[in-house]
């Protein structure tokens, strides 16, 4: 099963609305005239998502650009009300965002959320045709106790509880084992290759294999120009996502450009 690798850029919380206009400038320069077998998200900090898709909008709009599309870094579980500090979903989908990143690993152990919670997240994300980018991993002290299975295992059937069939078809899931997340340590092309194929066992076991093989499976944790290509010729792994990697233009697009050419 052929599918579209999918590469999005995780800014955490880097560039403002001016960092963010450099960026998207420099890049749609050197995608112009390029053409990309892959889907390109930028994940900005919120503050930055107005200007984003100001941006894109317009230069979605030209023929040459390639469509970059937009995540959420998170959302809010809840519709509206009293959530200081929160982010509803339909004020995300005001600036054309069509992705969100649930359940990285810093939103799982900084801010302490729960499988309950990032599942919440998942069916607000999807009641509104918001696409989850579910992301997953094992810590090392978990992959060294034998545990990256049942980790895994976990995550998957608690943080998709209660997704249809079709839901399941609209969400991306990231693979990121939280050792190899801003460390430099990358998993080698077997240790990310197995992990990916377990996981993909899971969405069968859970929704059929015809949705398990079209479900993407992105690989995140140190990716960079010089690794992108070796992890993405592994047969379950559909693209990346990219923490430090994608702060530059150019580091950014030699992830993509390496990652998408097998
Ligand atoms: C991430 O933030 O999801 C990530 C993978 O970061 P990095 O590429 O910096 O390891």
């Amino acid at each position: 099963m052929k599918r579209k690798p999918i590469f999005a850029a995780n800014w955490k919380m880097n560039k403002g609305a001016s960092e963010t206009e450099d960026f998207v400038k420099s890049l749609l320069s050197k995608l112009q005239g390029k053409d990309i077998p892959a889907d390109i998200v930028i994940s900005p900090p919120f503050i930055s998502l107005p200007k984003l898709a100001d941006l894109l909008h317009n230069a979605n709009a030209g023929q040459n650009a390639h469509a970059i599309q937009i995540a959420a870094q998170n959302c809010s579980q809840h519709d509206s009300g009293a959530f200081t500090g929160e982010v509803s979903v339909m004020m995300l989908r005001e600036f054309y965002v069509h992705y969100v990143i649930l359940g990285h690993s810093e939103r799982r152990s900084i801010f302490g959320e729960t499988d309950e919670v990032i599942n919440a997240k998942m069916k607000k994300a999807l009641e509104t045709n918001l696409k989850p980018i579910f992301c997953i991993g094992e810590t090392l002290e978990e992959r060294e106790a034998g545990k990256l299975e049942s980790v895994l295992r976990t995550q998957v059937t608690e943080g998709l509880k209660g997704l249809s069939n079709s839901d399941m078809s609209e969400t991306v899931i990231a693979y990121e084992p939280v050792w190899a997340i801003g460390t430099g340590v990358t998993a080698s092309s077997d240790q990310a290759q197995e992990a990916h194929a377990f996981v993909r066992s899971l969405i069968e076991e859970l929704y059929g294999s015809e949705i398990a093989s079209k479900v993407r499976i992105q690989y995140g944790g140190s990716v960079k120009p010089g690794n992108a290509a070796e992890l993405m010729a592994c047969p379950d792994i559909d693209g990346a996502l990219i923490g430090g990697a994608s702060l530059e233009p150019q580091s950014f697009l030699e992830v993509i450009q390496n990652g998408s050419e097998g």
